[in-house]
């Protein structure tokens, strides 16, 4: 197959390239939405799209277009350049998937003509779930290219012709080296999540993917925030876009999230009895580290949970397992680290429980971004222990608010109040010290 490279500035550095970020301040709207308050005068008529489409909007359900979606999807029908501040839970996939399957059915072609860049294959498979739902009256066919997984079936759907890519950054970039996949006629790029394929360290083949797209095309680049690199990145690669933002960095308004300060000591048991508090539970429980999730899973499992873990070192086979079976009511819990549990929409998700703080504010929004979508309302509960202090300082200052504390009976003031009273003994010196030092900590809060 023939492939062709451009050069990544045969387009950039123009002046037109610069981003007008100045329009990207006003609030997000997503919260009396939400409420059912706004008024609903838009729907999805409006757009006057394929009735093909609209059709299948219908038959998924949709009724009101989301902020992000009445404010991106007339410009992306117009062909410009979308600059998109948006975390996830907004309803940004349908924003950029409803005009790219416009464009495919009122021209059809039958070559890659759209390529969705997603950092996680669960991210991936999501947005390829969205493409068959709200294009099954059309003819785009659609294919998802991530690792872990055998090259054979992509290759298949690859010969047979598809229009859409849906593709994690590493497994593309094999497919291009060994010739396998012409993107040189992309009409639309779209680059879902970028801070967190920076995060996981996908710039370089980002960049490197960019050579074999053609300078002429549409770009749509969604972040939850946009840090420095990012922003450079952006810059290179949009054509005088137009900036659009929703959710700013704030929770999405459903979800009611409070701090409970603990120990190291304390959070196994604090969380059985969190847990034992909800009624019908349907929990993502975040960890810090892939091996915490598997034990915390296990140990869950072992007080009679129906849970189930998912994280990085899980084969494709186990990961798809554990996500589906949380889908479908399966396990109650899925633990999961922030990388594997990236892009996951599971509808009604009642509690995200921070296990292990988020190393960012970002981190937090995302998280607890998970419970709380689209129509429904979620709680998030964080175990704050001394070492997180800071971290919950950097959160209450991006979120330009207090995060409520609560203790629940028998782990909080009362337990450090009669350690601390505990009388000095020979021996139990290094005890009360650490129990001081625990206070101290806890404190903090
Ligand atoms: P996203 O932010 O794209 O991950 O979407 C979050 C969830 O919102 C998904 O489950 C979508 O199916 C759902 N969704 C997207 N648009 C709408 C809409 N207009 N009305 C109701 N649900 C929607």
């Amino acid at each position: 197959m023939r492939r062709r490279c451009y050069t990544s500035n045969s387009h950039a550095n123009s002046g037109s390239r610069r981003i007008d970020t100045s329009i990207c301040h006003h609030r997000a709207e997503i919260a009396t939405w939400l409420n059912g308050v706004k008024e609903h005068s838009l729907n999805f008529e409006q757009f006057s799209l394929d009735p093909r489409i609209t059709d299948a909007i219908k038959a998924v359900g949709y009724v009101i277009p989301t902020p992000i979606q009445r404010q991106a999807i007339p410009i992306v029908l117009q062909g410009r350049d979308v600059m998109g501040l948006a975390q996830t839970g907004t309803g940004k996939t349908a924003a950029f998937v409803l005009p790219i399957l416009q464009r495919l059915i009122q021209v059809p072609s039958r070559h890659v003509r759209a390529l969705i860049l997603a950092p996680t294959r669960e991210l991936a498979e999501q947005i390829h779930g969205m493409i068959t739902d709200l294009g099954r009256n059309g003819p785009a066919r659609s294919v998802t290219i991530y690792g872990g997984v055998s090259k054979r079936s992509q290759l298949g759907a690859l010969r047979r012709g598809v229009e859409i890519v849906v593709a994690c950054p590493g497994r593309l970039l094999d497919h291009i080296d060994d010739g396998l996949i012409d993107l040189s006629r992309t009409e639309v790029l779209v680059v879902d999540e970028a801070d967190r394929m920076c995060d996981m360290g996908f710039l370089p083949d980002i960049r490197r993917i960019l050579l074999y797209l053609p300078p002429r095309r549409q770009t749509l680049f969604f972040s939850a925030t946009m840090p420095a690199e990012i922003r450079s990145l952006a810059n290179s690669i949009l054509n005088n876009p137009v900036p659009v933002q929703v959710g700013n960095l704030t929770p999405t308004a459903s979800v009611s999230h409070c701090l409970y300060p603990t120990s190291d000591t304390l959070k196994p048991r604090l969380l059985l009895a969190l847990l034992q508090q909800i009624a019908h539970p349907r929990v993502l429980i975040f960890t810090r580290t892939k091996i915490r999730a598997s034990n915390l899973a296990a140990s869950l499992e072992k007080n009679g949970y129906r849970v189930s873990a998912l994280q990085g070192d899980m084969e494709q086979r186990r990961r798809d397992e554990a996500m589906n079976g949380f889908r479908a009511g399966h396990y109650d819990i899925l633990v999961a680290t922030d990388i594997a549990a990236r892009g996951i929409d599971v509808s009604r998700i009642s509690h995200v429980i921070n296990y292990d703080m988020p190393d960012t504010a970002d981190a937090y929004t995302h998280r607890i971004g998970r419970t709380g979508r689209v129509n429904e309302t979620g709680e998030a509960f964080t175990l704050a222990v001394g070492s997180d202090e800071i971290v919950v300082h950097e959160i209450e200052k991006a979120l330009g608010a207090r995060i409520e504390r609560r203790w629940l009976p028998g782990f909080g003031h009362e337990d450090r109040t009669a350690a601390i009273r505990l009388p000095v003994q020979p021996g139990r010196r290094h005890f009360q010290l650490s129990l001081a030092g625990r206070r101290r900590r806890m404190r903090g809060f």
